[in-house]
């Protein structure tokens, strides 16, 4: 299968190495000299542009950073110079109405088109073990999931076009806010004298339990693998979890949804990347909470 592999930032690197590592030809262009030297060094074969990269391929897979370079790269380079067989396959995460707007050119021009975000970051990125969120017709999802198969640990078809962003950003609107939730609750539990290790072990087997206790606990100890135990170092960066917020908001505002929650989200952590910390993991939102940001500022 020769795969055309288009953005291989932190993400897509990692993405596109793991295709090369299934046995399949990865033509692989980035804007970045350096993006390219690491696809080489990941038995990918660099390319000079989009449209080298895409001429011969059987599937197409962008991982940009945002809505306007998957529309122009798309419209400009992949739909004049990619062969009708192609799958056209786009991971980044973006708006709706752009991958809706996408996938009606595509279809327009006679192409299979899907939008498909993922959940994982960088290190599910690394070791194939992304969750895709699809949106396509429902007939080419065996295609999609094949294509998708070495960076991927599950895909689930979440609808037509346009479904799988929907899904991406409504997953992150509830971690965003879970994760408030669990940061102000830790950080009451201190003050009240309550020993943040019995918090989690309560909470983590009571109906407080949810993702942002078990998986990512915001205070170092309970979960050894947070990065809270790391200065809030790595992880999901705090700008990454406003970017997806922010998608949200502008889908509710444009889709009449109600959305209080997720517009509080968005404030807090428009303040934490205001506050020079958007670099840093979402999590250590715990800091802005308690009134003490010399922990993230080390
Ligand atoms: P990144 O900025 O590291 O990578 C994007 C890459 O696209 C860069 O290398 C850039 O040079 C390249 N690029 C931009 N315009 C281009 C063009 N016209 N042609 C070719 N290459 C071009 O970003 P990332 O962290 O890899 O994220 C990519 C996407 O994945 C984003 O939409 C992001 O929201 C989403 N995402 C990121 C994470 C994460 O943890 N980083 C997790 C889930 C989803």
């Amino acid at each position: 299968m020769r795969i055309a592999f288009i953005g291989l930032g932190n993400m897509g690197g990692g993405m596109a190495a793991n295709q090369a590592k299934a046995g399949r030809q990865v033509a692989a262009f980035d804007l970045s000299a350096d993006a390219l030297k690491r696809a080489s060094d990941n038995g990918c074969s660099p390319v000079g542009s989009v449209a080298e990269a895409v001429k011969d391929a059987d599937v197409v897979i962008t991982m940009l950073p945002a809505g306007p370079h998957v529309r122009k790269v798309y419209a400009d380079e992949v739909f004049p110079n990619a062969p009708r067989s192609a799958l056209l396959i786009d991971c980044s995460t973006i708006d709706v109405e752009s991958a809706r707007a996408v996938a009606a050119q595509a279809r327009e021009q006679g192409f299979t088109f899907a939008d498909a975000p993922v959940s994982g970051g960088t290190m599910a990125a690394d070791a194939g073990t992304l969750a895709f969120m699809v949106g396509c017709d429902a007939e080419a999802f065996p295609r999609i999931e094949e294509a998708l198969a070495p960076m991927s640990r599950v895909t689930i078809r979440a609808g037509d076009h346009g479904t799988g962003q929907a899904a991406k950003i409504c997953n992150n609107m509830v971690l965003g806010i879970s994760m408030i939730g669990v940061c102000e609750a830790f950080a009451l539990a201190e003050r009240l004298g309550l020993d943040g290790q019995a918090f989690f072990d309560i909470a983590s087997k009571s109906s407080g339990q949810c993702w942002s206790i078990t998986t990512y606990c915001p205070v170092p100890g309970p979960v050894p693998a947070a990065p809270s135990n790391r200065g809030f170092e790595g992880g999901f960066a705090g700008a990454m979890m406003l970017k997806d917020l922010k998608l949200a908001q502008d889908a509710a505002a444009k889709s009449g949804a109600t959305t209080p929650l997720g517009a509080q989200a968005e404030a807090l952590f428009a303040l934490y990347e205001r506050l020079g910390f958007g670099g840093k993991d979402f999590s250590g939102i715990i800091q802005l909470l308690r009134g003490d940001l010399k922990a993230l500022a080390g």
